[in-house]
Protein backbone atom coordinates (compact mmCIF):
# COMPACT_ATOMS: atom_id res chain seq x y z
CA UNK A 1 0.00 0.00 0.00
CA UNK A 2 1.31 3.51 -0.68
CA UNK A 3 -0.77 6.36 0.56
CA UNK A 4 0.06 10.41 1.10
CA UNK A 5 -1.39 11.96 4.22
CA UNK A 6 -3.72 14.99 3.03
CA UNK A 7 -4.30 17.65 6.41
CA UNK A 8 -5.36 16.96 9.07
CA UNK A 9 -9.39 17.33 9.27
CA UNK A 10 -10.06 21.18 9.26
CA UNK A 11 -10.97 22.14 12.95
CA UNK A 12 -14.69 22.62 12.69
CA UNK A 13 -15.08 19.24 11.23
CA UNK A 14 -13.25 18.34 14.66
CA UNK A 15 -14.91 20.25 16.73
CA UNK A 16 -18.51 18.78 15.30
CA UNK A 17 -17.29 15.22 15.72
CA UNK A 18 -15.66 16.19 19.53
CA UNK A 19 -19.67 17.36 20.67
CA UNK A 20 -20.91 14.29 19.10
CA UNK A 21 -18.91 11.73 20.61
CA UNK A 22 -19.30 13.57 24.13
CA UNK A 23 -23.00 13.83 22.94
CA UNK A 24 -23.25 9.90 22.53
CA UNK A 25 -20.46 8.71 25.09
CA UNK A 26 -22.96 7.69 27.44
CA UNK A 27 -25.27 5.94 24.93
CA UNK A 28 -22.74 4.39 23.57
CA UNK A 29 -20.97 2.93 26.21
CA UNK A 30 -23.82 1.56 27.16
CA UNK A 31 -24.43 0.13 23.97
CA UNK A 32 -21.24 -1.31 23.63
CA UNK A 33 -21.78 -3.24 27.09
CA UNK A 34 -24.56 -4.23 25.76
CA UNK A 35 -24.37 -5.81 23.03
CA UNK A 36 -21.33 -8.07 23.71
CA UNK A 37 -18.21 -8.06 21.24
CA UNK A 38 -18.77 -10.85 18.23
CA UNK A 39 -15.60 -11.05 17.46
CA UNK A 40 -13.10 -10.89 20.26
CA UNK A 41 -10.07 -8.75 20.08
CA UNK A 42 -7.51 -10.69 22.10
CA UNK A 43 -8.60 -13.68 19.93
CA UNK A 44 -7.23 -11.92 16.86
CA UNK A 45 -4.25 -10.61 18.67
CA UNK A 46 -3.55 -14.24 19.52
CA UNK A 47 -4.24 -15.27 16.35
CA UNK A 48 -1.40 -12.87 14.92
CA UNK A 49 1.04 -14.48 17.34
CA UNK A 50 0.53 -17.88 16.28
CA UNK A 51 0.75 -16.44 12.39
CA UNK A 52 4.17 -14.63 12.78
CA UNK A 53 5.48 -17.63 14.36
CA UNK A 54 4.46 -19.91 11.79
CA UNK A 55 4.99 -17.23 8.74
CA UNK A 56 7.43 -14.57 9.94
CA UNK A 57 8.74 -13.35 6.87
CA UNK A 58 5.87 -14.25 4.01
CA UNK A 59 7.90 -12.84 0.80
CA UNK A 60 6.95 -14.41 -2.73
CA UNK A 61 9.05 -18.03 -3.16
CA UNK A 62 9.92 -17.90 0.68
CA UNK A 63 8.80 -21.04 3.31
CA UNK A 64 7.05 -18.68 5.07
CA UNK A 65 4.65 -17.44 2.06
CA UNK A 66 3.74 -20.88 2.18
CA UNK A 67 3.54 -21.48 5.70
CA UNK A 68 0.85 -18.32 5.79
CA UNK A 69 -1.21 -19.92 2.47
CA UNK A 70 -1.46 -23.47 4.46
CA UNK A 71 -2.42 -21.03 7.66
CA UNK A 72 -5.08 -19.87 5.65
CA UNK A 73 -6.29 -22.72 4.36
CA UNK A 74 -6.05 -24.79 7.59
CA UNK A 75 -8.48 -21.98 9.56
CA UNK A 76 -11.23 -22.84 6.94
CA UNK A 77 -10.78 -26.34 6.86
CA UNK A 78 -15.01 -26.93 7.38
CA UNK A 79 -15.48 -24.23 4.34
CA UNK A 80 -12.94 -26.43 2.24
CA UNK A 81 -14.72 -29.19 3.09
CA UNK A 82 -18.06 -27.21 1.95
CA UNK A 83 -16.31 -26.25 -1.77
CA UNK A 84 -16.51 -22.38 0.11
CA UNK A 85 -12.80 -22.14 -0.01
CA UNK A 86 -11.27 -21.48 -3.71
CA UNK A 87 -7.40 -21.06 -4.17
CA UNK A 88 -7.20 -18.69 -7.33
CA UNK A 89 -3.67 -18.88 -8.40
CA UNK A 90 -1.63 -17.38 -11.01
CA UNK A 91 1.64 -16.22 -12.81
CA UNK A 92 2.26 -12.51 -12.19
CA UNK A 93 4.77 -10.74 -14.27
CA UNK A 94 6.51 -8.79 -12.04
CA UNK A 95 10.44 -6.64 -12.38
CA UNK A 96 11.69 -9.82 -10.27
CA UNK A 97 10.19 -11.98 -13.34
CA UNK A 98 7.76 -14.53 -13.32
CA UNK A 99 6.05 -15.13 -10.04
CA UNK A 100 3.36 -17.84 -8.99
CA UNK A 101 0.84 -16.15 -6.69
CA UNK A 102 -2.16 -17.74 -4.66
CA UNK A 103 -5.47 -15.73 -3.91
CA UNK A 104 -7.48 -17.20 -1.47
CA UNK A 105 -12.00 -17.08 -1.11
CA UNK A 106 -13.65 -18.03 1.22
CA UNK A 107 -17.57 -17.92 0.98
CA UNK A 108 -20.20 -17.82 3.49
CA UNK A 109 -23.29 -17.70 1.78
CA UNK A 110 -26.23 -15.38 2.56
CA UNK A 111 -29.76 -15.12 2.20
CA UNK A 112 -30.18 -12.42 0.01
CA UNK A 113 -28.61 -11.89 -3.66
CA UNK A 114 -25.86 -10.40 -3.90
CA UNK A 115 -22.44 -9.93 -1.79
CA UNK A 116 -19.96 -8.10 0.67
CA UNK A 117 -16.46 -8.34 0.28
CA UNK A 118 -14.02 -8.20 3.05
CA UNK A 119 -10.44 -8.31 2.23
CA UNK A 120 -6.70 -8.61 2.99
CA UNK A 121 -3.55 -9.42 1.54
CA UNK A 122 -1.15 -12.12 3.81
CA UNK A 123 2.40 -11.25 1.99
CA UNK A 124 5.49 -9.16 2.95
CA UNK A 125 7.42 -7.02 0.64
CA UNK A 126 9.58 -8.78 -1.98
CA UNK A 127 12.30 -5.70 -1.82
CA UNK A 128 12.06 -6.11 2.00
CA UNK A 129 12.82 -10.26 2.31
CA UNK A 130 16.66 -9.57 2.97
CA UNK A 131 15.98 -7.65 6.42
CA UNK A 132 13.67 -8.70 9.73
CA UNK A 133 10.61 -7.46 8.02
CA UNK A 134 7.49 -9.37 9.55
CA UNK A 135 4.57 -7.01 8.68
CA UNK A 136 2.60 -8.11 11.90
CA UNK A 137 1.07 -4.62 11.37
CA UNK A 138 0.76 -4.99 7.27
CA UNK A 139 -0.51 -8.22 6.39
CA UNK A 140 -0.47 -10.63 9.22
CA UNK A 141 -2.84 -8.89 11.76
CA UNK A 142 -5.59 -8.61 9.54
CA UNK A 143 -5.16 -11.84 7.69
CA UNK A 144 -5.86 -12.94 11.30
CA UNK A 145 -8.66 -10.26 11.72
CA UNK A 146 -10.81 -11.89 8.77
CA UNK A 147 -9.85 -15.31 10.09
CA UNK A 148 -11.37 -14.36 13.23
CA UNK A 149 -14.57 -12.52 11.43
CA UNK A 150 -14.84 -15.90 9.49
CA UNK A 151 -14.96 -17.64 12.81
CA UNK A 152 -17.53 -15.83 13.80
CA UNK A 153 -19.65 -16.45 10.59
CA UNK A 154 -19.41 -19.67 10.99
CA UNK A 155 -21.08 -19.92 13.88
CA UNK A 156 -23.74 -17.06 12.09
CA UNK A 157 -24.12 -17.55 9.18
CA UNK A 158 -24.91 -14.21 7.09
CA UNK A 159 -28.66 -13.61 7.76
CA UNK A 160 -28.13 -10.90 4.71
CA UNK A 161 -25.80 -10.77 1.73
CA UNK A 162 -23.54 -13.32 1.10
CA UNK A 163 -20.11 -12.41 2.84
CA UNK A 164 -16.57 -13.31 1.05
CA UNK A 165 -13.83 -13.00 2.43
CA UNK A 166 -11.07 -12.26 -0.11
CA UNK A 167 -6.89 -13.19 0.99
CA UNK A 168 -4.81 -11.24 -1.57
CA UNK A 169 -1.25 -12.14 -2.83
CA UNK A 170 1.03 -9.20 -4.73
CA UNK A 171 -0.56 -6.48 -2.71
CA UNK A 172 3.12 -4.94 -2.50
CA UNK A 173 5.31 -3.73 -5.48
CA UNK A 174 8.22 -5.82 -5.95
CA UNK A 175 10.98 -3.56 -6.63
CA UNK A 176 9.13 0.68 -6.94
CA UNK A 177 5.11 1.15 -6.65
CA UNK A 178 3.82 1.65 -9.68
CA UNK A 179 0.60 0.72 -12.12
CA UNK A 180 2.25 -2.15 -13.17
CA UNK A 181 4.25 -3.13 -9.92
CA UNK A 182 1.53 -3.59 -7.01
CA UNK A 183 -1.86 -4.90 -6.40
CA UNK A 184 -0.90 -8.18 -8.57
CA UNK A 185 -3.39 -10.29 -6.92
CA UNK A 186 -6.52 -7.68 -6.59
CA UNK A 187 -5.96 -6.49 -10.17
CA UNK A 188 -5.99 -10.07 -11.18
CA UNK A 189 -9.10 -11.29 -9.15
CA UNK A 190 -11.05 -7.88 -10.53
CA UNK A 191 -10.23 -9.02 -14.11
CA UNK A 192 -11.40 -12.64 -13.48
CA UNK A 193 -14.68 -11.12 -11.64
CA UNK A 194 -15.05 -8.72 -14.56
CA UNK A 195 -15.12 -10.98 -17.00
CA UNK A 196 -17.16 -13.70 -15.08
CA UNK A 197 -19.47 -11.34 -14.00
CA UNK A 198 -19.24 -11.87 -10.05
CA UNK A 199 -18.32 -8.27 -9.74
CA UNK A 200 -22.03 -6.71 -10.61
CA UNK A 201 -23.36 -8.75 -7.60
CA UNK A 202 -20.34 -7.10 -4.78
CA UNK A 203 -22.87 -4.74 -2.99
CA UNK A 204 -19.64 -3.23 -1.17
CA UNK A 205 -15.95 -3.95 -1.03
CA UNK A 206 -14.75 -3.68 2.26
CA UNK A 207 -10.64 -3.47 2.82
CA UNK A 208 -9.05 -4.10 6.33
CA UNK A 209 -4.94 -2.93 5.96
CA UNK A 210 -3.10 -2.06 8.98
CA UNK A 211 -5.42 -1.43 11.25
CA UNK A 212 -4.22 -3.55 13.84
CA UNK A 213 -1.83 -0.44 15.10
CA UNK A 214 -2.20 -0.16 18.83
CA UNK A 215 -2.68 3.91 18.34
CA UNK A 216 -5.64 3.18 16.09
CA UNK A 217 -7.25 5.52 14.34
CA UNK A 218 -9.07 4.67 10.81
CA UNK A 219 -8.03 7.31 7.94
CA UNK A 220 -10.77 9.00 5.78
CA UNK A 221 -9.00 7.88 2.39
CA UNK A 222 -10.18 10.19 -0.53
CA UNK A 223 -10.45 6.94 -2.63
CA UNK A 224 -13.00 5.32 -1.04
CA UNK A 225 -16.57 5.47 -1.94
CA UNK A 226 -18.64 8.71 -0.08
CA UNK A 227 -21.31 6.50 1.09
CA UNK A 228 -19.52 4.11 2.49
CA UNK A 229 -17.27 7.06 3.93
CA UNK A 230 -20.75 7.93 5.53
CA UNK A 231 -21.61 4.88 6.59
CA UNK A 232 -18.41 4.20 8.81
CA UNK A 233 -18.99 7.39 10.96
CA UNK A 234 -22.40 5.60 11.38
CA UNK A 235 -20.90 1.98 11.88
CA UNK A 236 -18.38 4.31 14.73
CA UNK A 237 -21.07 5.72 16.73
CA UNK A 238 -23.46 2.45 16.74
CA UNK A 239 -20.31 0.36 18.48
CA UNK A 240 -19.04 3.73 20.60
CA UNK A 241 -15.80 4.13 18.09
CA UNK A 242 -16.66 7.54 16.80
CA UNK A 243 -13.35 8.22 18.67
CA UNK A 244 -11.26 6.06 16.56
CA UNK A 245 -12.01 7.14 12.81
CA UNK A 246 -11.07 10.41 10.54
CA UNK A 247 -8.64 12.04 12.64
CA UNK A 248 -6.45 11.90 9.53
CA UNK A 249 -7.18 12.52 5.75
CA UNK A 250 -5.30 10.10 3.50
CA UNK A 251 -5.57 9.19 -0.10
CA UNK A 252 -4.29 5.82 -0.27
CA UNK A 253 -3.35 3.37 -3.54
CA UNK A 254 -4.58 -0.26 -2.23
CA UNK A 255 -6.16 -3.57 -2.93
CA UNK A 256 -9.58 -1.43 -3.22
CA UNK A 257 -8.89 0.85 -6.43
CA UNK A 258 -8.80 -2.70 -8.83
CA UNK A 259 -12.53 -3.05 -7.97
CA UNK A 260 -13.62 0.96 -7.94
CA UNK A 261 -12.13 0.94 -11.25
CA UNK A 262 -14.84 -1.04 -11.96
CA UNK A 263 -17.32 0.55 -10.29
CA UNK A 264 -18.04 -1.14 -7.33
CA UNK A 265 -18.34 0.27 -4.24
CA UNK A 266 -15.32 0.42 -2.05
CA UNK A 267 -14.04 1.26 1.77
CA UNK A 268 -10.09 0.77 2.54
CA UNK A 269 -10.18 0.41 6.59
CA UNK A 270 -6.56 1.82 7.08
CA UNK A 271 -4.27 3.83 9.85
CA UNK A 272 -1.63 4.76 7.79
CA UNK A 273 -0.57 6.82 10.40
CA UNK A 274 1.75 4.12 11.91
CA UNK A 275 4.14 5.06 14.56
CA UNK A 276 6.72 8.44 14.55
CA UNK A 277 6.93 10.16 11.29
CA UNK A 278 10.77 9.67 9.77
CA UNK A 279 12.54 11.03 6.97
CA UNK A 280 12.23 8.20 4.92
CA UNK A 281 8.83 6.97 6.59
CA UNK A 282 6.98 10.49 6.70
CA UNK A 283 3.98 8.23 7.03
CA UNK A 284 4.92 6.53 9.75
CA UNK A 285 8.18 5.27 11.13
CA UNK A 286 6.79 1.47 11.61
CA UNK A 287 5.71 1.32 8.50
CA UNK A 288 7.91 -1.42 5.81
CA UNK A 289 10.86 -1.43 8.65
CA UNK A 290 11.84 -3.92 11.00
CA UNK A 291 9.45 -1.99 13.50
CA UNK A 292 6.60 -3.33 12.40
CA UNK A 293 6.22 -6.11 15.25
CA UNK A 294 3.40 -7.34 17.31
CA UNK A 295 4.38 -5.19 20.20
CA UNK A 296 3.20 -2.09 18.08
CA UNK A 297 -0.37 -3.82 17.68
CA UNK A 298 -3.04 -4.20 19.59
CA UNK A 299 -5.71 -6.44 21.12
CA UNK A 300 -7.90 -3.53 21.54
CA UNK A 301 -7.07 -2.00 18.36
CA UNK A 302 -8.34 -5.25 16.58
CA UNK A 303 -11.46 -5.01 18.74
CA UNK A 304 -12.44 -1.95 17.36
CA UNK A 305 -11.73 -3.02 13.72
CA UNK A 306 -13.47 -6.44 14.02
CA UNK A 307 -16.51 -4.51 15.61
CA UNK A 308 -16.45 -2.00 12.43
CA UNK A 309 -16.13 -4.67 10.16
CA UNK A 310 -19.42 -6.56 11.58
CA UNK A 311 -21.05 -3.71 11.81
CA UNK A 312 -20.26 -2.50 8.21
CA UNK A 313 -21.97 -5.69 7.22
CA UNK A 314 -25.22 -5.58 9.38
CA UNK A 315 -25.42 -1.19 7.58
CA UNK A 316 -24.85 -2.79 4.00
CA UNK A 317 -27.79 -5.32 4.31
CA UNK A 318 -29.57 -2.73 6.03
CA UNK A 319 -29.37 -0.53 3.16
ZN1 LIG B 1 2.72 -2.78 3.07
Amino acid sequence: MIGWRISLRKIAVGLILLASVFAQRGAEGQKGKAAGAKVSGAAVYALTEQMLAVAPKRFNGSPGHAKAEQFIREHFAPEAAKGNLEQDSFTASTPAGLQSMNNYIVRFPGKKDGVVVLATHYETNWPLRDINFVGANDGAATTSLLIGIGQYLRAHPPEGYSVWLVFFDGEEAVKEWSDSDSLYGSRHLAAKWSQSGVIGKIKAYLLADMCGDKDLNIDHDANSTPWLLEMLTVAAKDTGHAGSIFKNDTEVMDDHLPFKKRGVPVLDIIDLDYGPPTREHPEGGYHHTELDTIDKVGAKSLQISADLFLEMIRLVDLR
